[in-house]
């Protein structure tokens, strides 16, 4: 099975690109769970935070910062914005390619569900 992030990364499947430099590309989640819903991916394919280490872990200090440029192109910077990254069954992960959510326009609940 192919992955779709991965595809989506090398323009081989549709999707609403935001950004994308050498390492990293933003594009727009299918099913928003709020009004700005951005999907920050690593080209790379890393399957989940589980597999974050030492030696890939300056990736996700760039996704951070990939996100924060998207924010404040989004409008977000004022009112905040939650990232989330999910890993495995119980975190509510069901694409198995590193990417960190970027939520806002509304107010987050917490704890989330
Ligand atoms: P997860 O549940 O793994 O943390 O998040 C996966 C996210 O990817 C979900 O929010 C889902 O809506 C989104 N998603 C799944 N397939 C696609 C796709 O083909 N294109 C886009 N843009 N988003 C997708
Ligand atoms: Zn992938």
């Amino acid at each position: 099975m192919p992955c779709v992030f991965c595809q989506i990364a090398a323009g081989q499947a549709p999707a609403t690109i935001v950004y994308e430099d050498d390492r990293a590309v933003a594009f727009r989640d299918i099913r928003p769970q709020a009004p700005v819903h951005i999907l920050i991916v690593p080209r790379e394919h890393i399957s989940g935070p589980l597999e974050v280490t030492d030696a890939n872990a300056a990736l996700i200090g760039h996704l951070v910062a990939v996100a924060a440029k998207v924010a404040q192109q989004e409008g977000l910077a004022g009112d905040g914005y939650r990232l989330v990254l999910n890993q495995g069954h119980h975190g509510g992960q069901s694409v198995f390619h590193l990417h960190m959510h970027l939520l806002g326009g509304r107010h987050m609940r917490w704890p989330p569900g």
